[in-house]
């Protein structure tokens, strides 16, 4: 029987497109307030809207987490909105792929600025907060859910660079979990394999093209399948944590 969110509150990053913006309408039907964060506002503002629409509670803050300011205002500015901070889902993150060998090195950090730092900032800005609504939520615990991926398991050639930053989150999570456990904050990972989402639309024409043949007629998760996996590790009772979930679609072989 999964445990109601009512009366929590959660933060989720890169709520404007893909598992953020699911995730967050997610957590509103299992009765959180959510906080929606990430750089365009309209998206933010019309998810609101619409989990607003659906008896839901829902604030829009614009902020970009590659920022270490920015990432701390902005979990202040959702516990002034909330009230409380139950629940972090620290979600927002790119994935530019391609081979070392003359890669951009911008890539590369803005790649480390968001996947890894951005985390980092949101996670340590979000742990006091979280530490409290341990002591005195009705859930009795708190919970962190951080977005790695297969690449996070899985190295792959073509991939390097977002690979360290995944393999990197999930090595702080493992880390922060031990840290924190006795207090019952759960941190936790959760590693999607391909999601149809707009994440590789970012990549050079020749790198998605690669993409798309690799995964050409397997059929991709929905963002709604991620989603549906983070409302059931943040709806275990509070002596259960789902420490790492790899959900793949099951046509996916590596
Ligand atoms: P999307 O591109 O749809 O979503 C990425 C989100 O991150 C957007 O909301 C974007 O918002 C936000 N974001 C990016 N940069 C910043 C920033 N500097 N500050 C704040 N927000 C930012 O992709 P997904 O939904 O697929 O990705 C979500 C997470 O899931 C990522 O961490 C990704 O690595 C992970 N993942 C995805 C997989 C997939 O196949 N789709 C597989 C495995 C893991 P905005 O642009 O408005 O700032």
């Amino acid at each position: 029987m999964p445990d109601r969110l009512d009366g929590t509150a959660a933060l989720v990053t890169g709520a404007s497109s893909g598992i953020g913006a699911t995730t967050a309408v997610e957590l509103s039907r299992h009765g959180a307030a959510v906080a929606l964060a990430g750089r365009r506002a309209e998206r933010l503002d019309e998810l609101a809207k619409q989990i607003r629409e659906a008896g839901g509670v829902a604030v829009p803050l614009r902020a970009d987490v590659s920022s270490e300011e920015e990432a701390n205002k902005l979990v202040e500015r959702a516990v002034a909105e909330l009230g409380r901070l139950d629940t972090l889902v620290n979600n927002a993150g790119l994935m530019l792929l391609g081979p070392v060998a003359g890669a951009p090195a911008d890539d590369w950090r803005r790649m480390i600025d968001v996947n890894v730092l951005g985390l980092m900032y949101c996670a340590r800005a979000a742990l006091p907060h979280l530490l409290r609504a341990a002591q005195d939520s009705p859930h009795r615990v708190a919970d962190m859910v951080n977005l790695s991926s297969v690449a996070g398991r899985i190295a792959r050639n073509g991939s390097a660079a977002y690979n360290a930053t995944k393999f990197g989150v999930g090595a702080f999570s493992e880390a922060l979990r031990q840290e924190v456990a006795a207090r019952r904050v759960r941190v936790s990972l959760i590693e999607p394999g391909v999601t149809e989402t707009e994440l590789a639309d970012h990549n050079r024409p020749e790198v998605l093209d690669q993409m798309n043949r690799r995964f050409s007629g397997i059929k991709r998760l929905q963002a709604e399948d991620i989603a549906e996996a983070i409302g059931f590790m943040v709806t275990r009772p509070w002596h259960v944590i789902i420490s790492e979930l790899m959900v793949r679609p099951t046509e996916q072989e590596a």
